[in-house]
């Protein structure tokens, strides 16, 4: 089963707004997943975690969510790391209260090191936070995001290599893999090719429960740019939920677009009307 995830409360949820509000919202509309945007700061409230997952619970709604953008766990300053790795394990932790499934997180940014010494900094801060995984969030995902900038760690192969190590998934971005190859990985073969890599580091059919980024995407040289509405970009997004229903991918796809429910809608139909 794939669900269309809006990314955020929809524009339409009536104020004051709020999680619970919004959930109510996107299933009027038929939404049937949600990432709930904690990119500024985790909310550390756990009767409003319990709140969401009781409404969700009832609107049988997947949830995902998004960590903070302050992250970074290739920082070479102390207290930079233990603050970024403690709004991970916070994020964590209001997810396995709130239901939530994955986590998505940005990793780090490279900081003009040599990639493997990069990667070695990223290892050891997840085997951190995966300290606190039977306590704190034994049943929620770390999804390290792909990301869209070559200065930002996160190429595939890198959160694959750290997810396959700890029994974890990546938040694989197609849109953030288009944009930081400035073109590429934008046709059915080269997403195939993604998948295949994918499966290929993971155990246990792993294409059935995944956490997929999608939207158009503004880019040049240096990667990412902005996110743009499907239909002003070059996404060949049609293609890809092709992809995605020949291959039987299961989990959830957050649409991105900053068309929000109107673009998560716009690919749910579509995939529809694919025949499997
Ligand atoms: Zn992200």
């Amino acid at each position: 089963m794939l669900h269309f995830a809006v990314a955020g409360i929809p524009t339409t949820t009536p104020s004051p707004g709020g999680t619970v509000e919004g959930l109510h919202e996107a299933h009027r509309l038929g939404i049937t997943a949600m990432e709930i945007e904690w990119v500024q700061r985790v909310p550390l409230n756990p009767d409003r975690m319990k709140e969401i997952r009781s409404t969700a619970e009832k609107l049988d709604m997947y949830l995902t969510c998004h960590a903070p953008y302050y992250v970074n766990l290739n920082s070479p300053e102390p207290a930079k790391l233990a603050a970024s790795k403690k709004r991970v394990i916070d994020a964590l932790s209001m997810a396995e209260i709130a239901g939530i499934k994955s986590v998505c997180v940005h990793p780090a940014f490279y900081l003009g090191m040599d990639p493997e010494v990069a990667f070695e900094n990223v290892r050891k801060a997840v085997a951190d936070i995966m300290k606190f995984k039977p306590k704190l969030f034994p049943n929620v995902n770390l999804g390290l995001e792909t990301m869209g900038k070559p200065t930002q760690f996160g190429t595939l192969e890198e959160v694959l290599r750290i997810s396959k190590e700890f029994g974890i998934y990546p938040t694989v971005d197609p849109a953030h893999m288009h944009a930081r190859t400035n073109g590429l990985i934008n046709s059915t073969k080269e997403w195939e090719e993604m998948l295949d890599t994918y499966a290929s580091y993971l155990a246990k059919d792993p294409l059935k429960q995944m956490h997929i980024h999608f939207s158009g995407i503004a880019y040049g040289p240096k990667g990412e740019k902005h996110h743009l509405p499907l239909v002003e970009s070059d996404a060949k997004w049609k293609d890809f939920l092709k992809v995605l229903k020949k291959r039987g991918v299961g989990g959830t796809v957050v649409c991105e677009s900053p068309m929000l429910e109107k673009d998560t809608l716009k690919m749910k139909k579509e995939y529809a009307l694919l025949n499997g």
